[in-house]
């Protein structure tokens, strides 16, 4: 694994910035890019996008016209799930690079294990990516403990990452337990719960204790769990929001009160999912 990275404000897990910023549904292409380049300027130093989301250009755009090099900053995108055949997947990951600007990725993502992804191949392609050094570290998205164990039995790269749904509402407590054992980095999306945060007594009462925002406390706690958050944010207030959670230390009474949350209360249903997840 190459790190390319020198700067980083806030932990890492392992090379990552545990602090990233997420891109979905930031398809304006001037309001993304201007986000991204916002943010960066800002001090976040991990980007996270998909070939799905439509917006690489504009990603790789924002990061272009900051004034931060690019390898300070932690560039993830992931290959859709109609891209998973071994061809495919080199042809896709080459375009993305292209519309992102970039001559290599920090980490590439399998998006979901879903459609057309056919576990030895896919992954063979993925290995010969990060063999070639195009990718530094092989990421999955929205495997679950069966699929891991498949992947790892196939693949020579280390698994770097899985990227699931994780936040306050949806904890993911059999997972966390698979990623610790299995040495594995946790990425957690939509780790805001889109919002729903804001409406959590528990959250409410750990925010104003220590006079910060909901999304603040989910942010921390997820940090104290070991696992990297990608909120996404348009605009400086919310930009700025997310980023200040990284001065903020929860107490083992917040932990503890936030952990007794039992709602499992997913945003992204499996529904939501390609049909043959
Ligand atoms: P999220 O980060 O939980 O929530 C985003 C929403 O919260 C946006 O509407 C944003 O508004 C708002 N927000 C952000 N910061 C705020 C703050 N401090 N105060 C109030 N509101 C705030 O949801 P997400 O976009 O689903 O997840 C984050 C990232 O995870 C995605 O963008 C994507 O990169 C990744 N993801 C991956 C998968 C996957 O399958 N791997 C699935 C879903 C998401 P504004 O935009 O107006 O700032």
């Amino acid at each position: 694994m190459t790190d390319h990275s020198s700067a980083s404000p806030g932990p890492t897990a392992d090379g990552m910035p545990m602090l990233g910023l997420g891109t979905w549904k930031n398809t304006d292409p001037e309001q993304c890019a201007e986000s991204v380049r916002t943010a960066v300027e800002m001090g976040y130093r991990h980007v996270d996008t998909a070939q799905h989301y439509h917006n690489e250009a504009a990603v790789g755009e924002g990061l272009a016209s900051a004034d931060v090099d690019r390898d300070d900053v932690f560039l993830a995108t992931k290959v859709w799930t109609d891209s998973l055949a071994a061809e495919d997947v080199r042809e896709t990951t080459q375009e993305s690079l292209e519309r992102l600007g970039v001559d290599y990725l920090d980490l590439l993502y399998v998006h979901w294990p879903a459609d057309t992804y056919d576990p030895e191949e896919t992954l063979a392609a993925f290995d010969d990516l990060y063999a070639d050094g195009v990718i530094d570290r092989v990421g999955v998205s929205n495997f679950t403990p069966a699929h891991l164990d498949t992947a790892r039995e196939l693949l020579d790269a280390p698994i770097f990452a899985n990227q699931v749904e994780m936040h306050p509402l949806f904890q993911q407590r059999a997972l966390r337990d698979v990623a610790a054992e299995i040495g594995i980095q946790l990425v957690a999306y939509s780790p805001l719960s889109h919002g729903q945060v804001f409406d959590v007594p528990e959250l409410t009462a750990v925010a104003e204790k220590h006079d910060v925002s909901e999304a603040q406390v989910s942010l921390a706690w997820l940090r104290e769990k070991g696992v990297t958050a990608i909120p996404k944010a348009t605009g400086g207030a919310h930009l700025r929001d997310n980023l200040d959670s990284l001065a903020l230390s929860l107490d083992a009474a917040d932990v503890e009160r936030i952990d007794g949350i039992d709602r499992e209360e997913r945003f992204i249903h499996p529904d939501y999912a390609p049909a043959s997840w």
